[in-house]
């Protein structure tokens, strides 16, 4: 029997979720959704046919929902997950998990008291390809002990509301989380550095910034986060280790011969770059709450990558690393 999902937030990628989980995996069907821009639900609702409702809290409540996808503003997460967890509906939130540290140990503290695992958290680099291969080689021993990564996370653009913290907490996040997962171990301390001023950014945003990490072992990671690269949606990582290094491989484009010229195409955005791995993200979700049994990144993930996005910004404003200091991990968790 298929999964019947309500989805919150009917947007930019809310749409693409609804897309996939109606026409690209299986096991699933969208029964509910809404979004405060309310035609935009309704003629999506239409589309799918699905009921549209006006509150993400009566798609939460429906009984034609078993479980929930929210894939509204960040600000909106945290709220729409507690009441999940309330009602002991699984729910899938799109990153940040929430917009503070202490509204994640809310829903930790939700979550235990439940005592079930009821929440995913939307980092969807951890089912691509390409960083699934990274970890398999270095997890492998063959390079050594891994010593540092260096990473770029290229926008072509930002949207005009992109504030100079959103570059942590709602871009930079994607690597907090893709790098301690790489490494299966935990951050000590981090800064952020700013850079010289790109021309393309708007006035009030510090663009780029660089995210240096350090981890427990003294792994040392550098991130580049340049919102407005000019030429596209690049993102780059590359782990170096005692023996060799590995990259993460570029994703596999024609190559063109024409005019003089040998190229490759850029892809534009996050849906097209990371498309397969939000497919089998989304596969692997549906086929774990049909069997009980949540397997991708969850509430304690999505605590570490606020907890850590909230010291990076205060390592910014007063120029100073910061430790990352977090609650010890509940056994819930372990
Ligand atoms: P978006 O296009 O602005 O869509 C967000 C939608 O949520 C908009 O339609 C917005 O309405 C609506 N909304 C705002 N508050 C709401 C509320 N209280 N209840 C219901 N709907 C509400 O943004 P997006 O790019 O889709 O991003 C949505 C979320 O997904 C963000 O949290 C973002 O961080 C995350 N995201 C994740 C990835 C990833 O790679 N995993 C990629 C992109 C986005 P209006 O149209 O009126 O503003």
């Amino acid at each position: 029997m298929d999964l019947k999902v309500g989805v919150i937030g009917t947007g930019g990628i809310g749409q693409e979720h609804i897309r996939r989980l109606t026409n690209v995996i299986t096991g699933a069907k969208v029964t509910a959704v809404s979004d405060i821009n309310e035609g935009t639900a309704q003629k999506i609702a239409e589309k799918y046919g699905a009921k549209f409702y006006k509150t993400g809290e009566e798609v939460i409540n429906a009984p034609e929902v078993d479980a929930v996808v929210i894939a509204s503003w960040d600000q909106t997460h945290a709220g729409y997950v507690l009441e999940s967890i309330k009602l002991g509906k699984y729910v899938f939130c799109e990153k940040p998990l929430a917009t503070t540290a202490d509204e994640c140990k809310d829903i930790m503290n939700a979550e235990i008291q439940s005592k079930r695992h009821l929440v995913q958290v939307g980092f969807m680099r951890r089912f691509d390809r390409g960083y699934r291969e990274l970890k398999e080689i270095i997890k492998s021993g063959k390079l050594g002990s891994t010593l540092m990564i260096h990473a770029c996370h290229r926008n072509l653009t930002h949207i005009p509301s992109h504030t100079t913290d959103m570059t942590i907490t709602n871009s930079g996040i994607h690597e907090i989380d893709i790098s301690r997962w790489l490494l299966d171990e935990e951050y000590e301390s981090g800064q952020v550095l700013t850079v010289k001023q790109n021309c393309n950014s708007s006035k009030e945003l510090l663009d780029p910034q660089i995210i240096q990490l350090k981890t427990k072992s003294g792994v040392r990671i550098d991130v580049e986060v340049n919102m407005s690269s000019g030429y596209g949606y690049d993102i780059q990582c590359e782990i170096v280790c005692e023996k060799g290094a590995v990259r993460l491989p570029d994703p596999n484009k024609p190559l063109v011969r024409y005019n003089c010229q040998r190229s490759y195409e850029i892809y534009e955005d996050w849906s097209q770059r990371f498309i397969e791995a939000y497919d089998i993200e989304f596969q692997e979700w549906v086929n774990s709450v049909k069997s009980n049994k949540l397997t991708g990144p969850n509430s304690w993930d999505g605590y570490i990558a606020c907890v850590t996005a909230d010291a990076l910004i205060k390592s910014r404003n007063i120029g100073a690393a910061q430790d990352i200091l977090t609650i010890d991990k509940p056994q819930f968790y372990k």
